[in-house]
């Protein structure tokens, strides 16, 4: 089953305290497209600028990523500047150009429209919301975003809320959005305004779901080898949206897999900078880390 995701793709330049990366491929549309095609085909509504080299189209083209929904318009490439001390959880965003992004208004092309699953990357929550009015009744819609629009543009991200079934976001942006110090409350009071589950992220400490009054944990693979955080979480909405779209099922049950499989998927990311790790993972290299998250959680009954 198709997946169509609308976000960005960006050069990233990176800084971890083991080592540094200049004017990579990045951007989230970019990670959860790489992510997402070992499980579904993607389709990707995005803009670059004239400087976009071809060789970073030839991943997502490699991995079969339908690309007729990419613009490029004159100007630059939308880029991104960060940094890691040794708390991979926190990024130090330390210069952001919009450049052709900040005009971008996506367009979603015909072929596009009946897709069944939906990804909101982090983008203005009125472009989301401009999205789905041009797709026609998709089963499952699923958004992420992030504090700039929680505080900038909080009206319009309440509007877009009551139209998507799973929030993905990560623990600071869920105390934010809810105003509310503790995670559960905070949790509880999203689910109130529309979604009918609510992913939290938590960087090296997993992630959580809400749905009505259940919680399921699954933790982060405790990593020998991690290089680079930056895409960890789009990684996670490609692993977790891709399993959906392969089963073409949203019940609680599925949705528990998923989170393993976006866990699975985060996991392999950090291993290198960009998407470099997406460039040689095999299924079967996707299906034992699956496995190991289930012995790594696994305990018999009393
Ligand atoms: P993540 O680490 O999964 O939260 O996302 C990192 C990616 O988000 C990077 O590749 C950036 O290019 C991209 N990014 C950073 N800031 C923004 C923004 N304001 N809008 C869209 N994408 C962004």
């Amino acid at each position: 089953m198709s997946i169509l995701v609308v976000g960005s793709v960006a050069f990233d330049s990176v800084k971890t305290p083991f080592g540094e990366a200049t004017e990579v491929l990045g951007g989230s549309a970019t990670f959860f497209s790489g992510a997402a095609s070992f499980f579904a085909d993607v389709s990707l509504v995005a803009v670059v600028g004239e400087d976009f080299p071809e060789r970073h189209l030839d991943f997502l083209r490699e991995r079969r990523v339908d690309l007729r929904g990419l613009q490029r318009a004159a100007g630059r490439t939308f880029r991104w500047v960060g940094e890691y001390g040794y708390d991979l959880n926190q990024a130090h965003t330390l210069d952001t150009q919009l450049n052709v992004f900040a005009g971008f208004r996506p367009v979603i092309p015909e072929a596009y429209r009946e897709v069944p699953v939906v990804f909101l990357a982090n983008i203005d929550p009125d472009l989301q919301r401009e999205v789905l009015s041009q797709v026609r009744r998709p089963a499952f819609v699923a958004a992420d975003t992030m504090n700039y629009w929680i505080k900038g543009k909080t009206e319009s991200l309440r509007e877009t809320l009551r139209l998507v079934d799973t929030l993905i976001i990560n623990d600071a942006e869920t105390r934010q959005l809810a105003e509310e110090a503790n995670l559960v409350r905070a949790a509880r009071k999203i689910l109130a305004w529309g979604p009918r589950t609510l992913v939290v992220k938590r960087g090296e400490f997993g992630a959580l779901m809400f749905s009505g009054r259940e919680c399921f944990a699954a933790p982060a693979l405790p990593l020998e080898r991690v290089m680079d955080p930056t895409g960890a979480g789009d990684s996670f909405a490609g692993g977790f949206m891709g399993y959906l779209a392969s089963r073409m099922s949203f019940d609680d049950v599925t949705i528990r897999k998923a989170i393993i499989m976006g866990s699975v998927m985060a996991s392999f990311d950090v291993e290198a900078f960009s998407v470099d790790r997406f460039r040689t993972l095999t299924t079967a290299e996707i299906e034992a880390r699956f496995r190991e998250f289930k012995r790594l959680t696994h305990f018999d009954d009393l």
